[in-house]
């Protein structure tokens, strides 16, 4: 069948692009050039590519396209968290966040000063509609491509002229609800030949897909699994998490059991602290009886408040007593001090805001 739209570059993977070279009566060498313009020279067209042939570059011209994001607001500093708004070929907006390392963001690696994460997005919104989440609430536009996934760490190299260490999936959109298009972008970021960031530096975050986590699990990759799990019973997690009434905690910790039995690689829960919803000791302990199933370690997060929902975060106290039941308990568990939190760090709140801006003409 031939595709309407031609198939980006940067969403092929090189036996893919090998194939598609012999498709048009070339050597397959060829690849491994293009490969080497898009991921290591980093060039932004096909007309820069003064290895190939003149006729090739023309061929390849008419048969795929060469996309490029563009960062059309950043915010915070280089030794901060940095937010990156990009626009989208199609006008949609997108964020990434690239996160500094320092004592106060914890684990993502082995603590080393230069490590360097990035956070990015593989949705344009969310279909999950999490009740406290910034990126769920203008509900869902369409899914990423591997090129736009690709592209966001690209573009914030190319900014900041920093080398990534780490990527985590944690921007906007839930990454197992595109996992055709995510597991593409992953392989091109893992690969030598791509941007050679390795598996165990690479984390995919999940509402609680529990069929796709069985999926993921099939997977030879080694990549990190976080489980965002918010609540430690389905009362709460139906109160916050509308995935919840779909796979509730059973489902998702019976399809982790699954994923942990054959993976090397241990799991991690996401827990943000909600003041008054899902801090309580009781919570606390149950939480703990979860994480102890599955030998996961557990990453609290004090809520970021999101301008228009009424959530809050507990207070210090409350928060250290939450990490002190974990603790207690012998569970691996982390209490970031979260960064970022005066140019709003949470996923998708700089995009509502500046969509909101438009509409009032700002
Ligand atoms: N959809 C996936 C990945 C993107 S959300 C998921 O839900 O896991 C990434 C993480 O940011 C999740 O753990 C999410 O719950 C958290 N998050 C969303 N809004 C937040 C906020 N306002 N404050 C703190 N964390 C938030
Ligand atoms: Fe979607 Fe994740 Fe936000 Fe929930 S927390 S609405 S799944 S991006």
């Amino acid at each position: 069948m031939k595709r309407a739209v031609k198939s980006d570059l940067k969403s092929l993977i090189l036996s893919e692009l090998q194939e598609q070279l012999r498709n048009l009566g070339e050597p397959s060498y060829r690849a491994g050039q293009i490969t080497d313009w898009l991921y290591k020279k980093r060039v932004d067209t096909i007309d820069e590519m003064t290895n190939l042939p003149q006729p090739l570059r023309k061929r390849l011209s008419e048969t795929f396209s060469l996309g490029k994001i563009d960062a059309i607001r950043v915010l915070g500093a280089r030794d901060t968290t940095m937010k990156f708004l990009f626009r989208l070929a199609d006008g949609n907006l997108i964020e990434s966040v690239l996160i500094p390392a320092s004592p106060a963001s914890r684990d993502y690696g082995s603590g080393r000063s230069d490590r360097r994460t990035i956070c990015v997005s593989t949705q344009v919104g969310c279909a999950y509609g999490c009740k406290f989440c910034a990126s769920g609430l203008e509900g869902f536009s369409r899914n990423l491509s591997a090129n736009e996934i690709v592209d966001q760490l690209i573009a914030v190299e190319r900014a900041t002229g920093e080398t990534i260490d780490n990527i985590v999936f944690m921007g906007m959109g839930e990454p197992l609800a595109n996992l055709e298009n995510v597991l593409q972008a992953i392989r091109i970021i893992n690969a030598e030949w791509g941007l050679g960031i390795g598996a165990r530096h690479i984390t995919i975050s999940t509402s609680g897909l529990a069929p796709q986590i069985r999926k993921l699990a099939e997977e030879r990759l080694q990549i990190r699994l976080a489980v965002s799990l918010h609540g430690a019973t389905d009362e709460v997690r139906n109160r916050i998490m509308p995935i919840n009434r779909r796979y509730n905690i059973e489902t998702l910790l019976s399809a982790c059991d699954y994923y942990k039995a054959r993976k090397k690689q241990r799991l991690s829960f996401e827990y943000i602290l909600i003041a008054d919803v899902n801090d309580s000791d009781d919570q606390a302990r149950l939480l703990s009886r979860h994480a102890h199933r599955l030998s996961a370690k557990v990453n609290l997060i004090p809520y970021n408040s999101v301008s228009g929902l009424p959530w809050t975060r507990p207070s210090e106290k409350r928060q250290e007593k939450f990490l002190s039941i974990l603790r207690g308990d012998g569970i691996p568990v982390t209490l970031r001090r979260e960064k970022g939190h005066d140019i709003d760090a949470a996923c998708g709140q700089l995009r509502l805001q500046t969509e909101r801006e438009a509409l009032a003409g700002g």
